[in-house]
């Protein structure tokens, strides 16, 4: 019998939002008249800009006409969205990135978790703790990994404790590591760095020969402007990081599908026989291998984000969530609650009232307000006694849920 890649059964069994769903589906049958609101899961709900719909109607047409019709398009993307990309996410801020250095696809879910095909297998790994759980579970899917102890933890990776203590920006770790994970502004804690951190970072990294995997999905929510929305405006982020960014979140192409990785010329990696290789060159060669690019209609749409009616469009998209974001935040603080986050994120990181664990408050906030959030330990141990409320939802749906946990927690 064909035996199969046995690193899937170290994965832990009861992913977080199966159990999140169960525990729902057990008190709505319960319940069935209780009018529930989810907070729960990191999708948008708001429909996609005009500007974008228009392009993809107008690039469908294109495809109904034989002259303008297109079939496989570059691996990489088109180079017209990819300019646009260079020249409005990077070059407007300084950075030294250029479109070829630019690789469209269809999501940043898939690019964190297939960038390690071009990495070794002895690489040290460090991700924060608590953490996006796909940079972890791509580990061990990879056999990066030893089996899972019993507060989460897998054997070989390194995990970064985040908290309120160090303002969940990750201490930089004495030891070597090759690979380090970072995300920001961050998913699960609405945290972000400043580039004072983020130089440090970079610092290391190219002291220890490390290479940083900067997960910027969240960017577009950052309002403060002394934060960095892209590592390179870092010094020296050239020579040691891969960005990852997304259309999912600011322009709401969940369920669209677009996204894009920056791999810079001047990255390197070792080979076996002591040589450096240019990373860029493996992962053109990974993505023209086995990927073959993001449709011509989707693509079209995302052009469109970067038009002077999408730029407002999806800045009213985000102001908008950011509102929804600040409710929450002003009210679970009226509430006597600790929140951290919703600033320069769509996530609001709540540390739990009376020391609950995160499953007992998830019980609680079900039971008693009919709200579903996220219990922080979901995303690693050091999660726990923590709880993530998502900014994406309706106005309506916001207020409701703040005026039911208010009116619970009030003292
Ligand atoms: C939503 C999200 C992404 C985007 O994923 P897509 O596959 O592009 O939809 C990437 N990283 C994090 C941390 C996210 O929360």
């Amino acid at each position: 019998m064909a035996t199969i890649n046995d690193n899937y059964l170290k994965l832990k069994a009861g992913y977080l939002f199966p159990e999140i769903a169960r525990r729902v589906a057990v008190f709505a049958e319960a319940n069935p008249d209780a009018p529930i609101i989810k907070l729960g899961i990191g999708d948008v709900t708001e429909p996609l800009p005009e500007a974008c719909r228009t392009a993809m109607v107008e690039a469908v047409k294109d495809m109904g006409d034989r002259d303008q019709f297109k079939g496989y398009g570059p691996e990489q993307g088109y180079l017209w969205l990819r300019e646009k990309v260079a020249q409005h996410d990077f070059q407007s801020r300084g950075c030294d990135i250029d479109a070829s250095e630019i690789f469209i696809s269809d999501g940043s879910k898939c690019d964190c978790g297939n960038i390690l095909d071009i990495f070794g297998s002895n690489n040290s790994i460090a991700v924060t703790d608590p953490v996006y759980p796909v940079y972890v579970d791509t580990n061990v899917m990879a056999g990066h990994t030893g089996p899972v102890n019993e507060k989460g933890e897998y054997g070989g990776l390194t995990y970064l404790p985040i908290n309120a203590e160090n303002a969940f920006t990750a201490s930089i770790p004495n030891e070597k590591v090759d690979l380090i994970y970072l995300c920001f502004p961050n998913n699960p804690t609405g945290a972000v760095a400043s580039k004072e951190h983020l130089q440090a970072w970079v610092n290391y990294a190219r002291a220890h020969g490390s290479i940083i995997l900067f997960d910027a999905a969240y960017e577009a929510f950052i309002t403060d402007p002394a934060i960095p929305h892209s590592i390179y405006e870092i010094e020296g982020a050239r020579d040691c990081a891969i960005e990852f960014r997304s259309f999912s979140k600011n322009a709401g192409f969940t369920g669209t599908r677009c996204a894009l990785t920056v791999v810079p010329k001047t990255l390197m990696g070792k080979a076996a026989d002591g040589s450096d290789v240019a990373l860029h060159g493996l992962w053109n060669r990974r993505q023209s291998t086995k990927f073959n690019g993001v449709s011509y209609i989707v693509q079209r749409g995302a052009e469109a984000v970067y038009s002077p009616e999408g730029q407002a469009q999806t800045k009213a998209l985000i102001d908008f969530y950011m509102e929804n974001a600040r409710i929450i935040r002003e009210q679970l603080t009226a509430a006597g609650i600790a929140v951290y986050g919703g600033v320069n994120a769509p996530y609001v990181w709540v540390k739990t009232p009376n020391d609950l664990t995160s499953w007992d408050f998830f019980d609680k906030l079900l039971h008693s307000c009919h709200v579903v959030g996220t219990p922080g330990s979901g995303f690693g141990a050091a999660g726990e006694g923590y709880f993530r409320i998502s900014a994406f939802n309706s106005r309506e749906n916001v207020n409701e849920a703040m005026r039911r946990v208010t009116e619970k927690f009030r003292a």
